[in-house]
């Protein structure tokens, strides 16, 4: 059985991540591109799976314009407010790419420099752009839920499935429970449906089912993934025949693809409100910006250097911070070895976050191709191009430490899960890497929050940093 497909509307295009090959129109069943599935297909990780690539991966991402001037107002929800003037909504931004936006609020992220995470590791100036404060699932994932359910409106979609047991799960099921709560006719009611591994935390599980989420425990062993086809199966099977009439949208996290888009809008607004920000100072009006965030899915990554090759100027340098082996990126292993930072590392005996180390993600294919521009095997590798995305691993001593470090303020509190902490604790690594720069060089932290967390994860907050509390 063939899993349903629908088009954005026609403002809407798609574009490869890899080879920037451009589609006049963005349809949520073809979401590999033709024109360059050769050039990774051959890799041991792709091979697996290599004649069926496009049940698995995605590399072609929806795009739309959205005007300068909307992202340089000063808002009150969505997206970042500044220091004065006139409040707009932020949806204002939104509303021409989305016909269909949803009233509900999202909540409101923010820019906040850090002087103590400047003196701590060495950088002019330390910001960090904080997720923690939006309202559904305090993290960045809310921002990607915001575009699935006003897409889903538009376009008459009922059933909403997704692959996951963490955050991305728990933001979009609350934000539809509040959704159907506020409709009448029931025929604009959502159904989300979460698969997640049987691995998935109990009490996390307990939640999702709280919400009215259709929650199934699949058994699929250590390491495997799940097409979209046989998500496809499991989910009609749990609704019925009438889901391919109704409107079907796979959106684990990487499908979707608006997700990237939401954030290359809040990433392009940062570098805004930055440079605005560092003009007030002679020393630093052309300073480089390094700007950390977590590789999570690549979701996130990917919507940050989409912005940053459009407005970053050649002076912002993206950078990847993974937990140290716990990631997804496993072809990354043959190449790297034990000492990803030239210096032995210290693991975890056992993952704390599960989220972070299940090696699939739609979008690997792109995460690929970015690693092999970065590789630092390679001849000429040079940290200082800024157009080449950088992989920090980091590891279980530097989390706690940057754990101290942001958890321990008085004056402001970010919310920091650990998987977010990985972005704070490659900050030093960073540091030694710009090395005699630093003096010309800011850095921004994304912050994805602080969200759904399981007993282990928890575990984190009660014993690792016990001794800083
Ligand atoms: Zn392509």
């Amino acid at each position: 059985m063939s899993h349903p497909f629908f088009s954005f509307n026609r403002q809407w295009r798609g574009k490869c991540f890899v080879c920037n090959q451009d589609y006049p129109e963005y349809n949520t069943g073809k979401l590999l591109c033709e024109h360059c599935k050769g050039t990774y297909q051959t890799h041991p990780f792709f091979t697996e799976v290599s004649s069926k690539l496009h049940h698995y991966f995605a590399t072609v991402l929806p795009e739309t314009d959205v005007k300068k001037d909307l992202l340089l107002q000063n808002f009150s929800d969505t997206f970042l407010r500044k220091e004065s003037g006139r409040k707009k909504w932020g949806k204002d931004v939104l509303k021409k790419s989305f016909p269909s936006l949803t009233p509900l609020p999202c909540g409101q992220p923010a820019l906040v420099k850090m002087d103590k995470l400047a003196d701590f590791s060495g950088f002019k100036q330390v910001w960090t752009l904080d997720a923690s404060p939006y309202i559904w699932s305090g993290t960045y994932k809310d921002l990607r839920s915001l575009a699935i359910l006003s897409k889903a409106i538009e376009h008459n979609i009922r059933h909403l499935a997704l692959w996951t047991a963490g955050n991305a799960g728990y933001s979009l099921a609350k934000m539809v429970h509040r959704h159907n709560a506020t409709v009448s006719d029931k025929s604009q009611r959502k159904t989300v449906y979460c698969l997640v591994g049987d691995f998935a935390p109990p009490e996390i599980v307990v939640t999702l089912r709280s919400l009215q989420y259709r929650v199934a425990p699949i058994s699929t062993g250590k390491g495997a993934i799940l097409s979209r086809e046989h998500m496809y199966n499991v989910v009609a099977s749990m609704a019925g025949d009438n889901i391919s009439q109704e409107g079907y949208w796979q959106v684990t996290d990487g499908w979707d693809g608006i997700g990237t888009f939401m954030y290359s809008l809040l990433a392009q607004q940062a570098f805004y409100f930055l440079k605005s920000e560092l003009e007030q100072s002679a020393e630093l009006k052309s300073a480089n910006i390094y700007i950390v965030l977590p590789l999570g899915t690549g979701n996130c990554l990917l919507g940050f250097i989409k912005a940053m090759n459009r407005v970053g100027e050649g002076r912002a340098k993206i950078i990847s911070a993974m937990p140290y082996e716990d990631n997804m990126m496993s072809f990354l292993k043959e190449k790297t070895g034990e000492a990803i930072n030239g210096r032995t590392k210290m693991r975890r005996n056992e993952p704390e976050a599960e989220k972070l180390t299940g090696f699939y993600s739609p979008l690997s294919p792109c995460l690929y191709t970015l690693w092999q521009k970065s590789n630092p095997a390679k001849d000429g590798y040079d940290f200082s191009d800024f157009g080449q995305v950088e992989f920090v691993s980091v590891d279980r001593s530097e989390q706690i430490e940057a754990a101290a470090r942001i958890l321990g303020y008085s004056e402001f509190l970010v919310a920091s899960e650990p998987s977010a902490l990985v972005s704070f604790g490659a900050l030093k690594t960073l540091a030694e890497k710009v090395g005699d720069n630093l003096g010309n060089s800011v850095a921004l932290v994304v912050n994805s929050g602080f969200g759904l967390m399981g007993i282990k994860e928890q575990e984190f907050f009660t014993k690792s940093i016990f001794a800083f509390r």
